[in-house]
């Protein structure tokens, strides 16, 4: 950049100008990204060095917590994935997220480009092979560079295999419109000796923008919103010695806080894949069709995950009432708040006036309560009351065949929560 500030404002300002007077198409978005998937802010948790006692200590707690999924960053030092792998597989299962921390957690700055390459590269591909071989089927999209070591050349080899990186230090939160460094986000650190538990909960409170922060200092951090919190934890223990472990009832309290703060409390890939979604869609301009308009967009990154919905509004008014809003021929229906659910891998979306053979989209006054849930999820699945999975199910109604009695239903919910319910049929 060259531009000073006002020069900058001065060229957006008159290429807004002339882009007006050419009656060129929408020049501006129509669809835009309700911030952190309706939540007033949002937090990961991330669990690095894959240590045997993070299934042990943590897996029971997350059990109970159905609306709390973090992640975990994978690394083979002391053969860590083999030996620990297997404690991974349920929570993989469960919908937590298994991330890459390097096969022997090198200082990557120092090693040459071939050891990058195995360290980043090819251990994304061992870590989802070893899953795979234990029936969990993981697709690594993010990084954690270990010792938060990083430069220009470590982030380009991690690009070629993650859309995402997490570094640490600082505060930790990233800001809706703020676009971050992909390959570099901050994430807070949890140590017995620095951030303490008050610290945290009080961390969690800044992200749900709850406080009084109108009298920050210029020179101070300025907090205009909810925010992105990352944490950053090691080890789940009760060692007293080990500065970077966290008691479990610790970690149990800081995930209720979360909740209680209505945050969306999601893994790291999950979140940081909606947020640079969003910078995308947002920017996005609009093509006039006959019929209404299309938006189309790029992905910014081919390792971003498989699915990536992104609730959104989008300005149908130049098209008028009752507006068809489809990708890939596929209609979508309006939710309840007035919002679409896209997904954002399919790259184009379309809006168009309804043709005689379409059905007007009632969702938003007629639609039963049970149809409006089925939109929000995506798969449910019916288990007995002592867990075993008995297949799926069509919304949380237990199928027709199956016995009168009491059943488990777990549904994924879009962005990655999942909700379970106890069910009688
Ligand atoms: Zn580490």
């Amino acid at each position: 950049m060259f531009l000073s500030n006002w020069q900058n404002r001065a060229a957006i300002v008159a290429l807004g100008f002339t882009v007006g007077l050419a009656g060129f198409c929408m020049a501006e978005s129509p669809i835009k990204t309700v911030p952190w998937n309706g939540h007033v802010g949002a937090v990961s948790f991330t669990f690095d060095d894959a240590l045997a006692n993070q299934p042990q200590n943590l897996k029971p707690i997350l059990d109970a917590l159905p609306d709390v999924h973090v992640t975990f960053f994978f690394t083979d030092m002391g053969n860590g994935l083999k030996q620990n792998g297997a404690g991974f597989v349920a929570l993989a299962k469960s919908g937590n997220e298994i991330g890459n921390h390097t096969k022997t957690h090198p200082h990557l700055t120092g090693i040459s480009a071939g050891e990058l390459e195995e360290e980043i590269v090819k251990f994304a591909n061992t870590i989802e092979s070893t899953f795979a071989e234990q029936g969990a089927d993981v697709t690594v999209t993010s990084l954690a560079t270990p010792f938060c070591e990083n430069n220009d050349k470590v982030k380009n080899v991690i690009a070629k295999r993650h859309f995402i990186n997490r570094d640490c230090g600082w505060h930790g939160r990233n800001e809706w419109d703020v676009e971050p460094d992909w390959m570099s986000i901050q994430a807070k650190v949890w140590t017995r000796s620095g951030a303490t538990v008050p610290e945290m909960l009080s961390a969690l409170d800044t992200a749900a923008f709850i406080g009084n922060f109108g009298g920050a200092q210029p020179w101070e951090v300025q907090v205009k919103g909810g925010s992105w919190l990352v944490v950053l934890n090691h080890g789940v223990t009760d060692d007293t010695g080990d500065d970077y472990s966290i008691n479990p009832s610790d970690i149990k309290k800081i995930f209720e806080h979360a909740i209680e703060n209505k945050l969306w409390v999601a893994p790291f890939g999950v979140i940081g894949a909606y947020y640079r979604a969003h910078f995308v869609v947002d920017a996005a301009a609009a093509k006039k069709t006959d019929d209404g308009f299309t938006v189309s967009w790029e992905i910014p990154n081919e390792h971003m995950p498989k699915s990536v919905p992104l609730r959104v509004k989008i300005d149908t008014k130049s098209v008028g009432e009752n507006v068809v809003v489809e990708q890939g021929g596929k209609k979508i229906a309006r939710e309840g708040d007035g919002s679409y659910i896209i997904e954002f891998m399919a790259k184009s979306l379309k809006v168009r006036k309804p043709g005689a053979n379409d059905v007007p989209d009632d969702s938003t006054n007629s639609l039963s309560k049970a149809h409006l849930e089925k939109r929000l999820y995506k798969k449910f699945t019916v288990f007995d009351v002592n867990g075993n999975s008995l297949g799926v199910a069509d919304g949380w109604n237990i199928p027709a065949n199956y016995p009168k009695g009491a059943y488990i239903v777990r549904a994924e919910a879009v962005g990655g929560s999942v909700v379970i319910r106890k069910v009688f049929k």
